[in-house]
């Protein structure tokens, strides 16, 4: 990178750290030219995918509304805030580690449903009827059986 002193191309890092608990590198650097230090942060670009909803239209991933849909669905169960940021949090982490800029909303509603089986048994049924959409009572009934057997 060019040295914002002097805009000499030769550059050279002198240390180089972790920081943030590990989430940052701080880099120490000095001008090969005109001998001034500066100092670098790198952190990891958290950009989150588009969202790709059924209709085909695209719209900016949106925490907050992820975050209520699955407390609604945990509404009045026994599940800690705590619990619920971690869910949220994995769910975010795999749409970035899938490196796509834009993913299905289909692809959410999966992984929110993975959360809550873990989480909770009875939101897990609640956000799979609404999600899912259950054509009929049977279909319904075989995710039900789906669940006692895990
Ligand atoms: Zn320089």
């Amino acid at each position: 990178m060019h040295c914002p002193f002097c805009s000499t191309e030769e550059t050279k890092v002198i240390d180089s750290r972790l920081v943030s608990e590990g989430y940052q590198v701080r880099r120490r650097r000095e001008c090969t030219k005109c001998h001034e230090r500066f100092t670098t942060f790198e952190t990891a670009e958290l950009v989150m995918p588009k969202i790709i909803k059924n209709n085909g239209t695209r719209e900016p991933f949106n925490e907050d509304k992820l975050r209520r849909g699955i407390q609604h669905a945990l509404e009045k169960r026994p599940v800690s805030s705590d619990d619920v940021e971690k869910a949220i949090s994995h769910i975010m982490y795999q749409l970035r580690a899938t490196g796509e800029r834009e993913v299905p909303s289909k692809l959410v509603g999966t992984l929110v449903m993975e959360q809550l089986k873990t989480l909770d048994k009875v939101a897990y049924i609640r956000f799979a009827s609404v999600y899912l959409s259950f054509e009929d009572i049977n279909e319904f009934s075989k995710e039900i059986e789906k669940l006692k057997d895990s």
